[in-house]
């Protein structure tokens, strides 16, 4: 539909066709699920040079086949574009607080948790105020919520997000910049940011064994962040060549399948928290 009257496009290939039906498919599962509880999170964590848990990241799946099979990677974009992630966003963060609620409540230790947003959500009005009245709902003190946004969203009204996180900082939230690398964000402009956080995006990661340049990337990354007193997490982290060489790079945090793949609350539990209940 948006094509139309475009004149840009006037021949639509069969692919183009399948990609715009399943557009739809997806946005109309989406809304679906969103009505009938057919979401959930599973939860990634993020280690210390250690080998603790440090965080964990809050991750949306599909309960029902369809969107299982398509994928946050897929159907999150539709959602973005369809103006449904404001509401999804919405779900993940509550589901997120009341698992995090549960865990604390059972005496369970209880780290920081990291929540991914988009820009449509950041710049709602009553942004700020629904986050906060989420957290105090469930007694959670902001200082354990990460915010991960892309450098992509801050390609959008600058001083506006700005404002918003400057307020969610204040308010002890932190944020994060999730695939840090691969957009075109400015050492002057996330300066100006209340971000505690570069998350190295996985794609420098996973070239770290055969790439110098990927190596050089992540060296310069760790180095910004030394002198912006920034936390790196780097993430795709798939062999334990990755993790010797990070360190050496003067990475400290880590995510990724070698690690730990993303965990059901149940299985995570059963991780992280086992003979640890006293
Ligand atoms: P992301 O925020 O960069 O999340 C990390 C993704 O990398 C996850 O994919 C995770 O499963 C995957 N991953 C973790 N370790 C490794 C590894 O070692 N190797 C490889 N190849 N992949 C690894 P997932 O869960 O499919 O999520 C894809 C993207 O969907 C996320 O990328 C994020 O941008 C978006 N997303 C997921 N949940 C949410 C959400 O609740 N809200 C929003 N706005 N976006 C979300
Ligand atoms: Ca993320
Ligand atoms: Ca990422
Ligand atoms: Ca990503």
């Amino acid at each position: 539909a948006k094509r139309m009257g475009g004149g840009r496009a006037l021949m639509t290939t069969d692919e183009q066709a399948g990609e715009e039906e399943s557009a739809v498919n997806i946005e109309s599962a989406l809304r679906d699920a969103l009505q009938t509880g057919g979401l959930e999170l599973v939860y990634q964590p993020i280690f210390d040079a250690t080998g603790r848990f440090a965080r964990v990241e809050a991750l949306v799946r599909g309960r029902g086949d369809y969107l299982r099979k398509v994928g946050p990677g897929a159907f999150i974009p539709v959602a973005e574009e369809s103006g449904l992630i404001v509401s999804l966003g919405r779900w993940v963060l509550e589901e997120a607080c009341r698992q995090m609620a549960d865990w604390r409540e059972r005496n369970l230790p209880v780290f920081d948790f990291a929540v991914n947003i988009s820009a449509r959500q950041l710049v709602q009005a009553d942004y700020t105020d629904s986050v906060l009245q989420t957290l105090e709902r469930y007694g959670i003190p902001p200082a354990l919520l990460h915010l991960e946004l892309t450098e992509t969203t801050l390609m959008g009204d600058f001083s506006a997000m700005a404002r918003i996180m400057k307020r969610l900082s204040e308010a002890g939230v932190l944020f994060s910049i999730d695939d840090f690398g691969t957009g075109y964000s400015s050492l002057a402009r996330l300066s100006e940011l209340p971000i505690s956080t570069l998350k190295i995006d996985r794609s420098f990661v996973m070239k770290l064994l055969e790439s110098e340049a990927a190596v050089g990337i992540v060296r310069a990354i760790v180095n910004m962040s030394r002198h912006l007193r920034l936390e790196v997490v780097a993430e795709g982290v798939e062999r334990p060549e990755h993790i010797k060489l990070l360190l050496a790079l003067g990475c400290h945090k880590f995510q990724g399948f070698y690690l730990s793949r993303p965990l059901s609350p149940e299985a995570l539990e059963a991780a992280a928290f086992a003979g640890d209940t006293a």
